[in-house]
């Protein structure tokens, strides 16, 4: 394993190309949530103004960057993901510890934020326009992606390596330069990041991290006149504000927000299949995706004997600690995230919901120095109860029970988000009016809520997502800005206007 040259007691911001420590007296400490006693290191927790020396850091950089033509910028970014790929242990360790998912779950994120950024890498050689015909006799018109100038990355705690390599990557290639602001749980992971990215190469200033709260760091970044774009992920309370800021200044804004994602489970599924991607896609990551199913919608007809089997299975998730062999889910990230989830487990209770297994922190000794909640499951859950219809972002699944496929697709339909969803049947019928229907910004047919690829674009509709979709080629539509090109080369006067 590669030994990482930042020292993990006092997390740096890197500014300039230089990693600086922060002058601000505001510290807290970076805890293991499996293991509270163990504390990784320190945040401290910057200033305004150290953010905006980081945007006056990426404004000076910038006019270097967007003049080294994309396909250079692509292959530093190509290199990154190179030594993504050579330090994939250490960033997995560092992300199971910091927080709480499995190793393996590690290992598949950054097998995942590899590919995102090998993907974008190579779009620095297809980072074309363009060319239209021209309703004029000697005109050749084109389009081309320019740079936006200063953008922002605002990233959440439950992906972080991911989700600040799919902004990050995209970002470079098409010739901005960023302030990195990372979820302050998440310090080592943003710091790992951002060193590959420094290693690969990226000139000073390109690339800028400043770990400190939303409420300082992030509202800089979001008012700063100088930051020209903004990609966020997080909950919908400070994603929604944070558009409003940004429609504000007149910039260009993407954020991706919560979800409360349904599995649909019709009479003629493969049940085994349908559990196990149920099961899977509630408890992993330990809840804590904005994918996790969070709703089985299932038929009448079906529903004792899949909720009998949903609850055998979920028998056999192995709650611990991420590090050690054999454990499927982790503990909630931080205190008040497991509190979040308590709070919604006596909710459930007190809506009437018929608990089938779980419901409180788990007990023994094993588990007292860590953030652990057993995986929970409600049946006989009504739509509007506010376990169906509220992101709890933990081990909880809602059971609502449907008399046939209408009621499923309305109840499904019937909550404010529309990140993932999935259908269990063998029915292409319904399967083809489901996928119209859905109101999901990601669909799947016959596996479950969660997952992503590189190339495919990611995103939600409803209150989950504004704003362009990230991955996938649609990435450098957020992160450029398209110019229309006229060219008359007649040489004489033309008669008459055009419009
Ligand atoms: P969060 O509390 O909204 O925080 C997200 C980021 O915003 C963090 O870096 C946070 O900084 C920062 N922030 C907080 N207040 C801010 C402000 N006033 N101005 C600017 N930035 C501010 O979300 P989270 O708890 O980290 O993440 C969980 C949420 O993310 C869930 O709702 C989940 O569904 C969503 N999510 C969505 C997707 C998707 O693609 N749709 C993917 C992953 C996660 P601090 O850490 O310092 O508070």
């Amino acid at each position: 394993m590669t030994k990482s040259k930042v020292a993990l007691t006092t997390y740096k911001n890197f500014i300039d190309g230089q990693w600086v420590e922060s002058r601000s007296a505001g510290r807290v400490s970076n805890i293991n949530p499996a293991n509270t006693e163990e504390i990784l290191g320190e945040v401290i927790l910057s200033t305004r103004d150290e953010a905006r020396q980081a945007v006056e850091s990426a404004e000076k950089a910038l006019e270097g960057w967007r003049n080294t033509p994309a396909p250079v910028r692509g292959n530093l970014v190509m290199k990154a993901a190179q030594l993504m790929s050579a330090r994939k242990n250490e960033l997995a360790r560092a992300l199971t510890l910091e927080e709480g998912k499995t190793l393996s779950e590690s290992m598949g994120e950054l097998a995942r934020g590899i590919n995102c950024v090998e993907f974008a890498a190579a779009e620095g050689r297809r980072l074309n326009g363009e060319t239209i015909p021209s309703e004029l006799p000697s005109n050749f018109c084109y389009t081309l992606r320019q740079p936006i100038g200063v953008v922002a990355c605002i990233t959440p705690w439950n992906f972080p390596v991911c989700i600040p390599a799919w902004k990050i990557a995209p970002a470079l290639v098409c010739g901005n330069t960023i302030v990195f602001k990372p979820a302050t749980l998440t310090p080592w992971t943003a710091t790992l990041v951002t060193e590959i990215f420094a290693e690969a190469g990226l000139p000073p200033g390109v690339l800028n991290l400043v770990l400190g709260s939303g409420g300082e760091v992030g509202e800089e970044l979001v008012n700063n006149n100088k930051v020209r774009a903004i990609s966020f992920t997080g909950s919908n309370d400070i994603g929604s504000r944070l558009y409003n800021q940004g429609a504000a200044r007149g910039i260009k804004c993407q954020c991706e927000m919560g979800g409360k994602n349904p599995i649909v489970i019709l009479e003629d599924a493969d049940l085994p299949l349908a559990v196990e991607s149920t099961v899977t896609g509630a408890f992993g990551s330990t809840g804590q995706r904005c994918t996790a199913t969070s709703r089985a919608i299932v038929v009448e007809k079906i529903a004792d004997t899949f909720v009998e089997r949903l609850v055998e299975r979920t028998k056999k998730v192995m709650v611990g600690n991420g590090v050690e062999s054999g454990i499927t889910m982790g503990p909630s990230v931080d205190k008040s995230q497991m509190e979040t989830v308590l709070k919604y487990l006596d909710i459930g209770r007190g809506e009437g919901a018929k608990l089938r297994i779980g419901g409180k922190r788990c007990e023994g000794e094993k588990y007292s120095k860590g953030y652990f909640v057993e995986p929970t499951i409600f049946d006989h859950v009504k739509p509007d109860m506010r376990i169906a219809q509220e992101e709890i972002f933990g081990p909880v699944l809602s059971v609502i029970r449907v008399k046939d496929f209408e009621e499923a697709l309305a109840v499904a339909n019937g909550v404010k988000y529309g990140l993932s969803s999935a259908l269990y049947s063998n029915d292409a019928s319904r399967i083809f009016k489901f996928i119209e229907r859905i109101e999901s910004g990601i669909t799947h047919v016959n596996s479950g809520t969660p997952g992503g690829e590189a190339q495919l674009p990611f995103g939600g509709i409803k209150a989950t997502g504004v704003g362009a979709r990230e991955m996938g080629s649609t990435a450098v539509e957020f992160w450029s800005e398209l110019k229309t090109v006229y060219i008359d080369f007649t040489g004489v006067k033309r008669e008459g206007n055009l419009y």
